[in-house]
């Protein structure tokens, strides 16, 4: 069977595809409030994104994420799910999203087959909500947390971005708020993948800080991770008395390049190795153009072979790629 190896002996299994970059936040570590899209044109249609997501397969993709931009600002997103469904071989299909777009599409989403989401969400005060997301609309993501868990969404994982300077006080609120709720949440370090150009080395909060600050007020036990767990970006721990799972991604603080085993596909069909490539293979030209299934595997196959070791924000030639996240589809 064929297989997406690269030079350092990781294997690709876990593939992200972006469906827009649109979106109805301006979340500030991610776009600028006047971003400029992708023409419609050139975004991958659904019908694009089934024949690239059958290439994949083929190379031993088996675990797929939907994501953005927004992915529930473009229409029809309920239809894809359901068509992806239809793969036997993907064993895991999740989306990101930012959650207003559940109010009204939870349940068409669960009616498809979707199963397991990701709701972005850094606080819960509506004043911070407005500094961090440029928008005064976190009763809806709220209100959209509450349909899809009343849909019977399982596990529903709230991703929360903790920056230095605005949300620090908000990490054992947002611990208090999934606990009670039986979210799990997730706390990511900030990246320097934003728009602005505001990422500096004092703005993340690394997660080892966060996960003392839960423990100090909730005892946490960390989980120990085997199997397709080991290339999970998330450090994992359960809250001692009620076994709700609390977890930090340290990608700049811990990278976890060594076990990566993610690739993505952005809106308009750009191939990319790394959230940070500098470099990324265009493979909607070809299929637009009629290339051969093979020809594009082989697109695949050799990005993949010469991925890079790791990320390089640590290091003093760390180059910020072109994309900024919401482009990107994180
Ligand atoms: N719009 C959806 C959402 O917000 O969930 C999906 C796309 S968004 C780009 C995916 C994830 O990337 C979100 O959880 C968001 O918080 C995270 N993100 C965006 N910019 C980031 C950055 N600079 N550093 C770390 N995480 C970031
Ligand atoms: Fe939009 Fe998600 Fe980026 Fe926020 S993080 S601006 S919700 S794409």
């Amino acid at each position: 069977m064929k297989q997406l190896l690269d030079g350092f002996g990781r294997v690709h299994t876990n593939l992200r595809i972006s469906v827009t970059d649109v979106c109805n936040l301006r979340c500030i570590y991610c776009m600028p409030e006047d971003m400029v899209f992708i023409p419609d044109t050139s975004l991958m249609t659904y019908d694009e994104i089934i024949h690239f997501t059958r290439i994949f397969i083929g190379l031993g993709v088996n675990k797929l994420r939907i994501t953005g931009g927004e992915p529930l600002v473009r229409p029809g997103v309920p239809h894809l799910i359901k068509q992806l469904g239809q793969f036997d071989e993907l064993n895991d299909i999740s989306l990101t999203t930012n959650g207003i777009g559940l109010i009204t599409q939870a349940e068409a989403l669960y009616e498809a087959g979707l199963r397991r989401i990701n709701v972005s969400l850094d606080t819960l005060n509506e004043e911070k909500f407005e500094q961090m997301t440029r928008r005064k609309v976190l009763s809806r993501v709220l209100k959209g947390l509450k349909t899809a868990h009343e849909c019977g969404f399982n596990p529903i994982k709230v991703n929360a971005v903790a920056m230095r300077g605005f949300t620090d006080d908000e990490i054992v609120d947002l611990a208090t708020f999934a606990r009670e709720n039986n979210y799990q949440l997730r706390f990511i370090e900030f990246m320097p993948l934003d728009a602005d150009d505001i990422w500096g080395r004092n703005m993340f909060i690394p997660g080892k800080e966060i996960i003392d600050r839960i423990n100090n007020v909730y005892p946490l036990e960390q989980m120990h991770l085997n199997g397709d767990a080991i290339s999970d970006t998330a450090q994992r721990y359960r809250f001692a008395d009620n076994g709700n799972e609390v977890g930090v991604i340290p990608s700049v603080s811990e990278p976890f390049c060594d076990n990566c085993n993610r690739i993505r596909l952005t809106a308009d069909g750009k191939f990319r190795t790394c959230l940070f490539s500098i470099t990324e293979i265009d493979l909607l030209t070809p299929l637009r153009q009629g290339a051969d299934d093979v020809v594009i595997e082989n697109l695949i196959i050799d990005a993949v072979a010469k991925k890079e070791a790791g990320h390089k924000i640590n290091a003093a030639d760390f180059v910020k790629p072109e994309r900024n996240m919401s482009r990107i589809g994180g």
